[in-house]
């Protein structure tokens, strides 16, 4: 089962991805996580990308498209993955599809999660990430047992950079932009199935199962 990930910043695609990768026991990969990881550990891939995450804006196709591919070509995605945040842009999806192919492989599913911007900005407010592990909390919506504290690994909860409301902003004008065409992309490949993403988790997480069934 492969399976993309489509909708804005904010919009719950960790938080389903996080639900299906549970559900159907397949790798659950998330391109922004992993930048975020490299950044921490200071690496040559996180010094770069951390300028344009800072700023609201995509890190370049070539240096997500080979990372994605090599991620790929792990063992643990043979059975299926979850790609959360990626791609974002056509180039990418192109890119995608090549690597696929290669590999006898297709797109089964890219779930569009929707979602207005005001409910995303609302949303990202919110927000708080765990520093050691990066699961993802609301103050309102999901909040953590105890305040500021990880219910996973015991780590505290911040608020990422990148949440920031004008940086928000930013990355919602870029969203509707770059990856927003995905939509009509991933239509023609007859794959895409949209889920509303305002309903509420719970809701989200019963219309998804019956959208990917027993699988
Ligand atoms: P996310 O956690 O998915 O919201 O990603 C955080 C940031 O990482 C984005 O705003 C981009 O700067 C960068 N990023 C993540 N995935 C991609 C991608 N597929 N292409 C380009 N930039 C990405």
């Amino acid at each position: 089962m492969n399976i993309i990930m489509l909708g804005a910043p904010g919009a719950g695609k960790g938080t389903f991805s996080a639900f299906l990768e549970e559900k159907y026991n397949i790798p659950h990969i998330a391109t922004g996580y992993i930048f975020r990881e490299n950044i921490k550990n200071n690496t040559d891939l996180g010094q770069k990308a951390k300028s344009y995450m800072d700023q609201g804006l995509l890190v370049p196709d070539e240096l997500v498209v080979s990372l994605v591919a090599d991620r790929l070509a792990a063992d643990d995605c043979k059975k299926g993955f979850i790609l959360d945040g990626f791609p974002r842009t056509l180039v990418q999806a192109e890119a995608l599809k090549e690597t696929l192919e290669k590999a006898g492989a297709v797109i089964d599913y890219a779930i569009n999660i929707e979602a207005p911007d005001q409910f995303i900005v609302d949303r990202m407010a919110g927000r708080r990430v765990c520093k050691g592990c990066g699961a993802s909390y609301h103050l309102v919506n999901v909040p953590p047992k105890k305040e500021g504290i990880c219910d996973v690994c015991g780590g505290e909860l911040i608020q990422r950079e990148d949440d920031a409301p004008e940086t928000v902003a930013k990355r919602l004008e870029v969203y509707h932009s770059e990856t927003q065409p995905l939509i009509d992309y991933y239509e023609k490949e007859k794959v895409l199935k949209s889920v509303d993403g305002t309903i509420g988790r719970d809701n989200v997480f019963k219309v998804l199962s019956e959208m990917v069934g027993d699988a």
